[in-house]
């Protein structure tokens, strides 16, 4: 049998590969973003609770209304933004299959989608296999901030989408006031949609405010907004998220959301219908998360790496310019193999596999995980 591929260039995510291969040398992983310390028992007990309790049919298609209602609520707090549960939020198995779908809802054949990399990386195999267009710009090394001259420059008439990411994976870079501000000039007046990754809304640090594309009337008009239940509930394996949007956009999303998934895990999400009343819960994330970056900072002192300062997300960024002149990927499979510690090699996330000798570590680990990681890298001298 043959079948002509749609992503002929696609090979496998450099996720299951850095696991997989973490599994194999039995080396401490700090590649894959998941959390390895328990999720919250009271969330857990909510769960068979609702199982018990006979909430094991479908959910409502576009997500159980309580639950919207009560995104609703956060929403309106956090971001000071009236959404309407019935019309702006469908809930989803995931935030990369809100992201996926958002594309599919959009993009017609030879639609370019301007794409940041370093990029997570489902979002330019979506485009593609969606018969778009990524138009990649880099983001500004080591900051990893937007050049927003370069946006203005590459935006044309078949210009669809702009996608953006903060808390920023890989890099953990965070975006400004004047980003927004940037952002909202350029699709002033144009059709441009926005597609904004949040699933890291609240693992932020240093005291920095996240610029939600929520916060702003004018932006979410033209915009999928995208979240996941697995990043603020450590709970990666639920595949559970949501999207919002302005009512129109989101029509159109659930057209196809019906025909694709229908509903989602109807247990978890009558537990989070009942868990997110607990505020705590999401509005100390950013301080538990501070506190393990700094802790594995500190660490990392005690090794050549060189540091690229985070300021959200499960990740830091370390450099090892000068230290070897091994491309980022076989330095990641040699630290696995022979230092017993797995991390991302950042070419992973653009497409053409730019290097600049950079590895992606994932701190969203208990003290002891950190220990034995670093304790691995501290003999590594090149
Ligand atoms: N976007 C980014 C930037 C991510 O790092 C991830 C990884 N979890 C996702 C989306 C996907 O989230 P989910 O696991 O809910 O699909
Ligand atoms: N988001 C996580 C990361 O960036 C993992 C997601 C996945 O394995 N697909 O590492």
């Amino acid at each position: 049998m043959h079948i002509q591929s749609k992503l002929p260039n696609v090979g496998t995510t450099i996720f299951t590969v850095m696991s997989q291969l973490a599994i194999q040398h039995k080396a401490v992983n700090l590649g894959q973003g998941f959390p390895d310390f328990m999720m919250s028992e009271t969330l857990t007990e909510l769960v068979a609770k609702a199982m018990r309790d006979g909430f094991n049919q479908y959910a409502h298609v576009n997500g159980l209304p309580l639950l919207r209602e009560r995104l609703a609520e956060k929403v309106a707090k956090l971001y000071q933004t009236n959404i309407h549960p019935d019309t702006q939020i469908t809930v989803t198995p995931g935030g990369t299959y809100a992201i996926y779908t958002a594309l599919t809802t959009v993009l017609q054949p030879g639609d370019e989608v301007i794409v940041f990399e370093p990029a997570y990386d489902s979002y330019i195999p979506n485009i593609e296999v969606n018969g778009g267009v990524a138009v990649r710009i880099a983001l500004q090394y080591p900051a990893y901030s937007i050049p927003w001259d370069e946006v203005r420059a590459k935006v044309t008439s078949k210009t669809r989408i702009i996608m953006i990411n903060s808390p920023h994976n890989p890099s953990g870079s965070v975006l400004s006031e004047q980003d927004i501000v940037a952002l909202k000039s350029i699709v002033a007046n144009t059709n441009i949609v926005i597609l904004s990754d949040e699933v890291y809304e609240h693992l932020i640090y240093d005291g920095i405010r996240h610029e939600s594309i929520l916060r702003h009337k004018d932006l979410l008009e033209r915009s999928f907004v995208c979240f996941s239940f697995g990043k603020t509930y450590h709970c990666t394996g639920w595949k559970l998220g949501y999207c919002i949007a302005a009512p129109s956009l989101m029509a159109e999303f659930r057209k196809v959301h019906q025909y694709n998934c229908f509903s989602c895990d109807t247990p978890k999400q009558v537990a989070l219908a009942e868990y997110i009343t607990n505020k705590e819960a999401y509005l100390l994330l950013g301080a538990t998360l501070q506190q393990k970056r700094d802790y594995f900072r500190n660490l990392m002192t005690n090794t050549a790496f060189k540091l690229i300062p985070s300021h959200g997300s499960y990740f830091e960024c370390y450099s090892y310019k000068g230290l070897s002149n091994l491309a980022d990927k076989d330095l990641a499979i040699y630290l696995t193999k022979h230092h017993g510690i797995a991390t991302v090699p950042v070419s992973a996330f653009y497409k053409d596999g730019t290097d600049n000798q950079v590895l992606r570590f994932c701190f969203a680990k208990q003290k002891n995980t950190l220990d034995k990681a670093v304790e691995g890298l501290i003999g590594f001298k090149g």
